[in-house]
């Protein structure tokens, strides 16, 4: 008798242990959980949120393997990542989606997560980038309002971590809260891009430039990298309103802004600074660089075609350009270098008005202002 009950209490006592033993475990988990949320919540930039679910959310809920695809039908997800030089084409485990077919055809009309065993002919290409393949995954679908933002999918080298039995509540709640994250950035990254955009020509607009300028002069100044200004003119352009009305004139400002922009590099910075000029900041460019660069797109714009309507309509452009060399400068004034560096690509585009228009003109290495200027140290002190 007295060794039955004892048995019985050593097995109780096994059962509570264990018990407790899960809730510890659960505890740690939700802490993890609420730890993994609030930093989500706070996260301001889409990189960075992909980053953290990546990331983060592997180690917070011991993951073997993780993905997110996001649906990027207009390309652009891709563009703001490009805009934060976020490499997101060799990112493994981010899939970017030009429709949402993948995961209409995986999810149905339900919309509820998939907890079980791994199935390649359905999840190969979610967990393509990791060699070792899931033994049992959780495909939980992303969406808002009824509308597929995309899927995280989790997957585990234990074949009985997720299971199609088990209760969802988790999965769906972190599915939710991404979900709701991702919308809340997409939203505030388009409000962004819409507020430095010039919504004509697709080129960034003037308070962009003036933003980047002073990042960029930053920048130059940490490398001592060279960064030359253009500043662009359409030549008679009042002409062309006259003659194509506003309308053909607008059709002009975004063709040619358009051809300029084929001629830059992906990082450069191309803004509308007023009416019918435009400003383009070339990062590492030196002063004779900028001038072949400046010539280029002269003759580019000289021999675009553009239509209006019936008509097949030219123009010309006049350049100025200037450049800063780091070297000659120091890094306490980077206002005022922002200041000189578009006055005096302004002034050369001036002179090029004079000198005929359709042509480029040098303002040179802008000098430093010597009441500013800190000589760089020798060698002796
Ligand atoms: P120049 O060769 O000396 O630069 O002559 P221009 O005719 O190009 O220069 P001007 O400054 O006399 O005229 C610029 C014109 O650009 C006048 C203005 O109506 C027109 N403009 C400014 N913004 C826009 C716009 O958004 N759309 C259109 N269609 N025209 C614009
Ligand atoms: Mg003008
Ligand atoms: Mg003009």
């Amino acid at each position: 008798m007295e060794e039955d009950l004892s048995i019985e209490l050593s097995v109780l006592e096994s059962h509570l242990e264990s018990m407790l033993g899960r809730a510890k475990k659960n505890s740690v988990t939700l802490q993890r959980f609420q730890a993994f949320e609030i930093r989500l919540h706070n996260l301001d930039s889409l990189a960075g949120m992909i980053e953290h679910i990546l990331e983060d959310a592997k180690q917070a809920f011991d993951l073997d393997v993780i993905s997110l695809c996001l649906i990027d039908e207009k390309a652009d997800i891709a563009k703001f990542l490009d805009d934060d030089a976020y490499a997101h084409a060799s990112r493994d485990g981010l899939i970017l989606l030009q429709n949402k077919d993948l995961l209409q055809a995986i999810f149905g009309h339900n919309c509820r997560p998939f907890l079980g065993p791994y199935d390649k002919s359905f999840y190969a290409g979610f967990f393509a980038h990791n060699q070792t393949k899931p033994a049992s995954v959780a495909i939980t679908p992303l969406t808002r309002r009824g509308r597929f933002l995309g899927a995280l999918n989790l997957g585990s080298y234990q074949a009985d971590r997720f299971d199609d039995k088990m209760a969802t509540d988790f999965v769906e709640h972190l599915s939710s809260v991404v979900s709701i994250c991702l919308e809340n950035n997409f939203n505030f990254e388009e409000m962004r891009r819409i507020s430095y955009i010039d919504t004509l020509t697709g080129v960034n607009n003037r308070r962009f430039l003036e933003q980047r300028i002073s990042e960029e002069l930053d920048r130059c100044q940490r490398n001592g990298d060279p960064l030359s200004c253009l500043f662009f003119d359409i030549d008679f352009f009042k002409s062309v309103n006259d003659k194509y009305g506003h309308q053909g004139g607008d059709m002009v400002l975004a063709n040619v802004a358009g051809a300029i922009k084929t001629q830059l590099r992906n990082n450069d910075v191309l803004a509308r600074y007023g009416g019918e000029e435009f400003v383009a900041l070339l990062s590492s460019i030196n002063e004779s660089q900028s001038l072949d660069i400046a010539e280029r797109i002269r003759k580019t714009i000289q021999d675009l075609p553009i239509q209006i309507n019936d008509s097949a309509v030219s123009v010309t452009i006049s350049i100025g350009s200037s450049t800063y060399a780091p070297a000659v400068m120091s890094s306490a004034e980077g206002n005022e270098i922002a200041a000189q560096l578009l006055e005096v690509a302004d002034t050369a585009l001036y002179k090029a008005k004079h000198h005929g228009r359709n042509c480029v003109v040098n303002g040179g290495v802008i000098k430093p202002n010597p009441k500013l200027t800190v000589l760089p140290k020798t060698a002796s002190g």
